[in-house]
């Protein structure tokens, strides 16, 4: 029998200490909003990955020949508990972040995740308001959990949703799951008033793009916004390969030949996705008909004003999703460092980042950059 190898260095240990300088009175940084980057960058979004785990095998982030029964997800007592991330959670936003989306892993496997709703949904923005909370699902346990979300204080949902054929979606999610589920989960989160939903596809050349205009068709109309992922080069085990890639730009091509779109203004600095509404006959916006969304990860970067700071499930925080070292914040906790020791090294941290992986891409070899074999998981820092 061969032996099977894993091409995963395991990188969720190595995290960086916070630096010295965090905690010296001299130079300590304190939360006030203003905080920049190495490129004049804010910090306005967390994401905070609640489990490495997850009930699908994507193959684009948990292949199943590597996330199998012997793979050493973290125990328990590594994730940071719901107080701790609720308390790490408060300091981000005393340094300017209105926006936190909960991810994974699969984020409903985490038990009672009501409960960190429940918490994150009491914490106001420096200007007073409620955080813009939401979380990614792959929407198998949604219509079970819609109502609870809701009433814990979830606003809104983003569903994770790679075709509407059963076929194509059941080999996408790599364990049989059938996509009515996952519909009846989406109509679920709609009745229970968590909106506006947004639902995201990856797709892959060859394996889901016939998909593309059904779900146009499909979600088109709904008040639902679909929006298509680029598949990228996240961590270390999917076997990434450029003509793999459907680039955004031909697919807006593809969409528009059937059903006509015309280009709309950013809703937001930082936004992700590029917009594009229904034409009506007239070549205007159809708002009725609504919008889809591209994220051009891959070919288009758009790092000039990433503003997004990632959570991992044991408590390190990274810069960049392509980045392959963490920095330690759980050790901070668990040491009894104060509120302002902690806030001053999120400050540190923040204050010397340059990521711009996505910028820099075009530079790196082809398909397998030095750096791949050592990135960290989707999976382990969230979406
Ligand atoms: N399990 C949840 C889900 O699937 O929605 C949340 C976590 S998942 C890592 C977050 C998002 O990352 C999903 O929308 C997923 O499709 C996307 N994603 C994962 N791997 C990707 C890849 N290689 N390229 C592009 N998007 C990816
Ligand atoms: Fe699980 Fe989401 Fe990754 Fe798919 S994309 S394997 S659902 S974490
Ligand atoms: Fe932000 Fe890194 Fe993505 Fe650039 S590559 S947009 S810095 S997460």
């Amino acid at each position: 029998m061969s032996e099977r190898v894993i091409p995963l260095i395991d990188q969720r240990t190595a995290a960086l200490s916070p630096p010295a300088a965090a905690f010296d009175s001299s130079t300590r940084v304190s939360a006030n909003g203003l905080l920049a980057d190495q490129l004049g960058r804010p910090l306005r979004d967390l994401r905070i990955s609640v489990t490495d785990r997850c009930n699908f095998r994507c193959n684009y982030c948990m292949p199943k020949d590597v996330f199998d029964k012997d793979y050493p997800y973290l125990p328990h007592s590594a994730l940071l508990s719901f107080e701790e991330i609720t308390r790490v959670a408060r300091l981000f936003v005393a340094h300017g972040v209105s926006k936190i989306r909960l991810t994974g892993g699969e984020p409903l496997l985490r038990k009672n995740i009501e409960i960190l709703i429940e918490q994150l949904a009491a914490l106001r923005t420096l200007e007073g308001r409620p955080l813009d909370l939401t979380l990614t699902t792959n929407g198998s346990l949604l219509k079970r959990k819609a109502q609870s979300l809701k009433d814990a204080g979830l606003q809104r949902i983003t569903v994770s949703l790679d075709g509407l054929d059963d076929a194509v979606f059941r080999h996408m999610n790599d364990v049989d799951f059938p996509v009515s589920d996952v519909l009846e989960g989406i109509e679920a989160a709609k009745a229970a008033g968590l909106g506006p939903i947004k639902i995201n596809m990856v797709v892959k050349r060859g394996t889901n793009d016939d998909q593309i205009l059904p779900m146009v068709r499909h979600f088109r109309g709904t008040g639902m916004v679909l929006r298509f992922i680029e598949y990228m080069d996240v961590g270390a085990t999917n076997g990434w390969r450029m003509d793999e890639v459907l680039p955004s730009s031909e697919l807006v091509q593809r969409i528009h030949r059937e059903v006509p779109l015309v280009q709309l203004e950013p809703s937001a600095p930082g936004e992700t996705a590029q917009r594009w509404g229904f034409a009506n006959a007239q070549g205007g916006h159809d708002v009725a008909a609504g919008e889809i969304g591209v994220i051009s990860s891959v070919t288009q970067a758009f790092c000039h004003d990433c503003n997004r700071a990632r959570l991992s499930t044991e408590g390190h925080l990274y810069l960049c999703l392509f980045a392959n070292q963490g920095h330690d914040l759980r050790s901070l906790i668990r040491q009894g460092a104060s509120d302002a020791d902690i806030a001053s090294a999120i400050g540190h941290i923040w204050q010397a980042r340059g990521d711009r992986y996505s910028e820099l891409r075009s530079a790196l070899p082809a398909d397998t950059g030095s750096n791949s074999a050592r990135r960290v998981e989707m999976s382990y820092i969230g979406g």
